[in-house]
């Protein structure tokens, strides 16, 4: 049987989760847009409201509500503020690692504090010389003693400079083919967070460089079994990292098609809105069959998620389909406004800045071609 509908809990939710974002996330865009950088006020809200703790166990503290929640969550937030929704998503994304392959004792000393929102988190694979080809990556770790060593550079780090616990992947010194990945923590001796990127869209998110010198970590920090790490790594970029970018892109699909509606009831021309041209209602007709098909793909992939059945696939389908089609919604968008759609106090000129980010975080849509090729050729 397939059921399309969502619980009464689930609509619930959604309707706490945009009430949220309207009334703590709207109120600091414009701030986040003109400085470019993450709302303390809005990273707070987000803790209170309990939003760091959906997918974390409730045994360790969190609320055990799993992944549709989590897309409903980071969806709400994206329509309102994509760079908020992108904070969000890779939140989820950086402790995903502790959740699925983490020790026990891990568990028990991250996830509590946060699902509190005490602690951030992100995660770190990219590098200049590794971002579609992750084993590209120079970052080493050796072996000394009971600790590891690490050093290297990461770049395009979501969270880089709020995060506090970030799973980083590293390459053995002495096997360049063997990775692992390590929990690293604000303050340890030898890392630190550097550049910080000042980029056009997803301005209320920080991005930056992370740079690990000689960096002792203890052998308990190590996420699953050593070597292995490139697995750890891209079972959380191909679930929860792409669904994430999936809810910031259907989020703003949404904002899209609200505010090209609006404009376009608004707006008079031949003594009627142009709402009644069928052109325009041919344009949202595309962004409006764009949306639903997208939802599906997502929503389809989270319950999958949620039931624990394998969703990598799905969820490349569902990545590279949103955020090409946010990428239209927000084009089409601009265009219903006319002139206006040039003009900053319009917030589809956001919009369009904001598609434009989506589509490399988590993998291009060219890696994410190869990636269903792969699919279909299986
Ligand atoms: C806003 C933002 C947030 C991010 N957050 C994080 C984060 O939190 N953690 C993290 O680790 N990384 C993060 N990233 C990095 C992101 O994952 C990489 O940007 C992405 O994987 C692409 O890598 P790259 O930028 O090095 O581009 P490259 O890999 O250099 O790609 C360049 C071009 O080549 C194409 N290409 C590459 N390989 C193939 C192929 N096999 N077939 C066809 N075309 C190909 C690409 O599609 C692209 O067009 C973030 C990036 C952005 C923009």
């Amino acid at each position: 049987m397939i059921d399309f509908t969502f619980t009464e809990e689930q609509d619930m939710f959604r309707k706490a989760a945009r009430e949220f974002a309207e009334t703590k996330v709207a109120p600091k865009v414009p701030e986040m847009e003109e400085t470019g950088k993450v709302s303390d006020e809005v990273v707070k809200a987000m803790a209170e409201a309990e939003m760091m703790a959906l997918t974390i166990p409730e045994k360790y503290g969190g609320l055990g509500l799993g992944y549709i929640a989590r897309l409903i969550a980071v969806e709400e937030v994206s329509k309102v503020s994509v760079g908020a929704g992108m904070m969000l998503q890779v939140f989820a994304l950086g402790i995903e690692p502790i959740i699925k392959f983490g020790s026990e004792e891990q568990k028990k000393k991250y996830l509590p504090g946060l699902a509190k929102g005490e602690r951030l988190a992100s995660i770190a694979v990219t590098e200049t010389t590794g971002g579609s080809d992750p084993a590209g990556i120079r970052s080493t770790y050796k072996k000394d003693g009971d600790d590891y060593i690490i050093s290297g550079r990461k770049c395009f780090i979501t969270n880089s400079h709020i995060a506090d616990t970030i799973t980083t992947l590293a390459k053995d010194e002495e096997d360049p083919k063997a990775f692992s990945t390590f929990i690293m923590e604000k303050g340890m001796e030898g890392f630190k967070a550097t550049h910080e990127e000042n980029k056009v869209g997803m301005r209320g998110c920080n991005t930056g460089e992370l740079a690990y010198e000689n960096c002792r970590v203890p052998k308990e920090n190590l996420v699953g079994v050593e070597g292995k790490g490139m697995r750890v790594a891209l079972a959380a970029i191909g679930d929860v990292g792409r669904g994430g970018m999936v809810g910031c892109a259907l989020g703003l699909q949404v904002a899209c098609l609200e505010a090209a509606v609006k404009f376009a009831n608004e707006r008079i021309l031949y003594g009627k809105p142009i709402s009644r041209l069928q052109t325009i209602q041919n344009k949202l007709a595309d962004m409006k069959i764009d949306l639903e098909a997208g939802l599906l793909l997502g929503y389809r992939a989270a319950a999958m998620q949620d039931k624990g059945e394998r969703c990598s696939n799905e969820f490349a389908v569902a990545k590279y389909f949103t955020t090409e089609a946010a990428q239209r919604a927000a084009k089409i968008a601009a265009d219903i406004h006319g002139g206006y759609g040039c003009m900053e106090e319009y917030a589809v000129t956001r919009y369009l800045r904001d598609s434009f980010v989506l589509g490399p975080s988590a993998g291009t849509s060219d890696i994410m071609k190869v990636i269903i090729g792969r699919w279909a050729l299986s």
